[in-house]
């Protein structure tokens, strides 16, 4: 059970981060472990999602990525990566030598790298809308494969909506902003999300406290939440590392 002080350090710090850097959500968090670490990562996410409840980091994913371990020669001092202690031949790839120092590879380092800021949103609100369908054509236009574009919905005011984005990494977020704070519902990735500059078809269904997500006239989502009941429509843009993005949207449809 060494994994939950770990996963303990790991939660400190990345809280302390976010607050730093005064963000409003952290999605993801990218850690390298060393492969001879045996830290398991379903453990790891386990105590993690537990620690950071109803925190501003609740809900972020562990990207957990195992890098090799390095060791080094003692003879000749040559370093060389070890990915496995089971498949790999602990010695020297210079001289052979069988005296060797391990130098990395039971530590972690961590990357808060995906901290969603929306830095834009655009909003052409229409509505107010209960029990409806909306369609529309949406395009990333200028931008990187991770920023998010998609709709708000259910609208209230300013920082109180629902929100369905993709982005051309494959990755989608149906969540929503109470009080100017997110919480994701639900994120993934879809393989019906088109990537680069494909225009993706993005239509929610929203059904008393149920809404069901398509993309490209796939259901990938059916959410169920209370927290608004009606509200406008519109368009946003987000951005987690780059500080622009640009998307283009067409053919908004709202039906009943
Ligand atoms: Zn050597």
């Amino acid at each position: 059970m060494h994994e939950l002080p770990v996963t303990k350090s790991i939660y400190q710090i990345v809280l302390k981060h976010a607050k730093r850097g005064n963000v409003k959500r952290v999605m993801s968090v990218n850690l390298e472990i060393g492969t001879l670490s045996d830290l398991q990562d379903e453990r790891v996410q386990r105590y993690f999602d537990h620690l950071s409840r109803g925190s501003i980091v609740e809900g972020a994913k562990l990207k957990i990525n195992r890098v090799p371990a390095v060791f080094r020669c003692n003879r000749c001092q040559q370093s060389f990566e070890v990915d496995s202690l089971l498949e790999n031949d602990l010695s020297c790839t210079q001289c052979h030598s069988r005296a060797v120092t391990l130098v990395s590879g039971r530590e972690y380092h961590m990357q808060l790298k995906e901290v969603r800021r929306i830095t834009y949103a655009s909003n052409s609100d229409t509505g107010p809308f209960t029990d409806f369908t909306l369609e529309i054509d949406a395009r990333l236009v200028s931008g990187t494969e991770h920023t998010d574009y998609g709709i708000t919905f259910r609208r209230q005011c300013r920082g109180n909506f629902y929100f369905f984005t993709v982005s051309p990494d494959g990755t989608f977020t149906v969540g929503k902003q109470v009080k100017n704070e997110w919480y994701p519902l639900e994120t993934g990735k879809s393989a019906f999300i088109k990537g680069d500059n494909s225009t993706n078809s993005l239509k929610v269904i929203c059904d008393g406290p149920e809404a069901q997500i398509f993309v490209n006239e796939n259901c990938i989502r059916t959410i169920a939440d209370d927290s608004f009941n009606g509200g406008r429509v519109g368009m946003m843009v987000g951005v987690r590392e780059q500080p622009y993005g640009h998307a283009a949207f067409d053919s908004l449809e709202v039906s009943r």
